[in-house]
């Protein structure tokens, strides 16, 4: 409390109220925390020891969406509303003295013509719970680059001390979970004609299988743009690799080993194929047109025809850029 004396005679009391807030950890010491991006809103968990010695104060990273900003901002919905219940009890219980104070001495002015009786309601004590953290999450993740102790559900892009984010890991994870996707390929198609009947589920079936083949040629994109960046200084973009040739034409140059280093004749046509045949559906609405059979040499449709993806053709896809990845990571 601080007293401020005024220019005047007077004497005015300005009074900061501090409350005092606990924050209680989960078992593994983690703390809530929420990113203030209002398109995100993504809820991580981190290290208590790591939040207080690693993080900077200006900047924290959202793992989610890369937003970064001030370390003040990452309470999460339900801390800020217990914070507020607290202030809240705390006003009401700070109010409630006063007021008794304040009727007491009216009380005091009392004459013959005038009775002032106060009887103080109900007391309200200000009560001050810590407030809790959900609970323990699976995916405990160390930074690499600076040992920050973190916590996710699902997957993870950044480092929310100093922002590091492992494209290796991302990619692989990537790969994880559409290969996940297409195991339960059947039992999704079971829920969804339960839910839309036969019909819809067939059609919602195909178009997420045909989605990964998109999944995994944007996933191989970013990675090789990524591992290419490493290993040179060269201007590339992350279309230059949506081109099999050109892709491995770029890490001959600077490597001297193009992708048939580790992918036999028939991997690299199926590839080629593959990435066309996504190339179709994403831009063509699944049309065959020209172009399609000039660059995939896919005599099996004529133009106008529409693409079909098979799950077995997802599941090849995916099995040809691991091997491939696995021989880019070795170099
Ligand atoms: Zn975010
Ligand atoms: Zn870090």
């Amino acid at each position: 409390m601080d007293v401020v004396i005024d220019k005047n005679t007077y004497e005015r009391r300005k009074e900061m109220i501090s409350i005092p807030i606990k924050l209680k950890l989960d078992e593994k010491g983690y703390l809530d925390r929420e990113c203030p991006n209002e398109q995100c809103l993504y809820k991580f968990k981190i290290n208590m020891e790591d939040w207080e010695n690693n993080v900077s104060d200006k900047e924290v990273h959202c793992p989610m969406c890369g937003h970064i900003d001030t370390s003040d901002k990452w309470w999460t919905q339900e801390q800020l509303e217990e914070m507020r219940n607290i202030a809240q009890n705390y006003a009401m219980s700070y109010l409630d003295k006063e007021l008794n104070k304040s009727f007491k001495k009216l009380e005091k002015c009392s004459n013959k013509f005038i009775k002032i009786k106060y009887n103080p309601g109900k007391k309200i004590t200000f009560i001050n719970n810590p407030i809790g953290q959900s609970k323990e999450w699976n995916l405990d993740i160390k930074c690499k680059e600076c040992g920050t102790r973190y916590s996710v559900i699902g997957s993870a892009y950044f480092c929310p001390c100093c922002g590091y984010n492992s494209a290796e890991d991302v990619f692989e994870e990537s790969l994880d979970t559409i290969e996940k996707m297409l195991d339960s390929t059947l039992e999704m198609k079971k829920m969804f004609s339960e839910s839309y009947g036969d019909d819809k589920a067939e059609t919602m079936v195909r178009s997420m299988i045909e989605g990964t083949l998109g999944d995994v040629v944007s996933a191989y994109q970013k990675f090789a743009e990524m591992k290419y960046r490493s290993l040179s200084e060269n201007e590339v973009r992350v279309n230059d690799f949506q081109i099999v040739e050109k892709g491995s034409e770029l890490f001959k140059k600077i490597t001297s080993y193009g992708y048939d280093k580790w992918l036999n004749d028939s991997e690299l046509k199926k590839m080629n194929l593959y990435f066309q045949r996504r190339h179709v559906i994403e831009h063509n609405n699944g049309i065959v047109d020209q172009k399609y059979i000039d660059k995939s040499e896919d005599s099996s449709y004529s133009i106008g025809q529409r693409i079909i993806v098979k799950i077995d053709d997802a599941y090849d896809l995916l099995r040809i850029i691991k091997k491939l990845a696995n021989g880019l990571n070795e170099v």
